[in-house]
């Protein structure tokens, strides 16, 4: 209920605009998927993936015959799960068993990062396991405060230096800290200042040095945090970072904050990164794994 709340506004103006669609055409012709083109668009599913989708149902309706444009409203939804749900199996973080398990947070400032390495923390703790968090963050004012701050809400430590320090350091003392207590999931924050992106990609690609240096396979995720309000400029940012370092997986935050949450389908399709989390709030429990099935049953019903 509360997943499904978090998901109103895109699901109200998505369906919203579905149902007007349909009592204003009625039969499913050229302008009824002329409009729907646009209000996936507006939606935020990105250009290419709408395309297609439009291309699919276009051929779906003429081999079921379907006139009627209400007809056409559960192939719709069938097919957007489609789309989502190729990512299902890979969506899963990839938590090891009796071994550290070291996740690196990137991503710019202001999108929720450090609210999210809180959040997950929180559910690891609840599953009984131990949880250490890095602060990464060296640069911005006030961040390593922020982490531990969540640090004490959650009820974890955190690893840290001086403003201003090398974060590969940082990084060095967090992993030697986790293997000597014996840590299930080490959470690693990072800068997010664009202003320079050379130095920040050169940074998190020491700090990832770093960290495989102590444990060969670690980082075991690297996953960069976007926020959905911010559209097209989330894509972007996703390009910037997909260029520089190996990202396994994309946090979506800020679901509840947007009519257009259509960018899970853009950000799937045409990044080709798996969504593994989504935020759809600020509180502690509103960080959720993403499910394919989950998430079209949040927009349709
Ligand atoms: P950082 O700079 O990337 O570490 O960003 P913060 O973690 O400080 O988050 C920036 C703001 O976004 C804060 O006010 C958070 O409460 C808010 N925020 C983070 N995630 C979510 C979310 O899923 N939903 C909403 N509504 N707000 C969020």
């Amino acid at each position: 209920e509360k997943f499904k709340e978090g998901l109103s506004k895109t699901r109200n103006s998505f369906v919203g605009a579905m149902n007007d669609l349909v009592k204003n055409y009625r039969t499913v012709d050229e302008d009824f998927f002329e409009e729907l083109e646009e209000i996936l668009i507006s939606a935020d599913v990105g250009v290419h993936t709408v395309m297609e989708l439009i291309d699919d149902l276009k051929d779906e309706a003429r081999k079921r015959n379907i006139q009627d444009a209400k007809d056409i409203q559960p192939v719709i939804s069938e097919k957007l799960a489609e789309l989502l749900q190729k990512s299902d199996q890979e969506s899963h973080l990839l938590i090891k068993e009796n071994e550290l398990t070291v996740i690196l947070f990137v991503g710019v400032n202001g999108v929720g990062k450090t609210t999210s390495i809180g959040k997950l923390a929180h559910k690891f703790k609840q599953e009984n396991k131990k949880v250490l968090l890095a602060a990464g963050d060296t640069f911005r004012a006030g961040a390593i405060e922020q982490l531990e701050v969540w640090g004490e809400r959650v009820g974890v430590d955190v690893i840290k230096q001086q403003a201003g320090s090398d974060p590969a350091a940082v990084m060095f003392d967090a992993i030697q800290s986790a293997k000597s207590r014996k840590v299930d999931i080490l959470l690693c924050d990072t800068a997010g200042r664009l202003q320079n992106k050379v130095n920040l990609m050169n940074e998190l690609e020491k700090v990832k040095r770093v960290l495989t240096k102590e444990i060969p396979d670690a980082p075991h995720e690297v996953l960069l945090v976007l926020d959905a309000t911010t559209g097209q400029n989330a894509m972007s940012q996703a390009k910037v970072f997909q260029k520089a370092t190996d990202v396994t997986g994309i946090v979506l935050t800020k679901l509840d904050g947007t009519a257009k949450g259509g960018i899970v389908l853009a950000i799937r399709h045409e990044l080709d990164i798996p969504v593994k989390l989504i935020g759809l709030g600020e509180g502690l429990d509103d960080l959720y794994e993403f499910e394919a099935d989950q998430f079209v049953h949040g927009l349709f019903s």
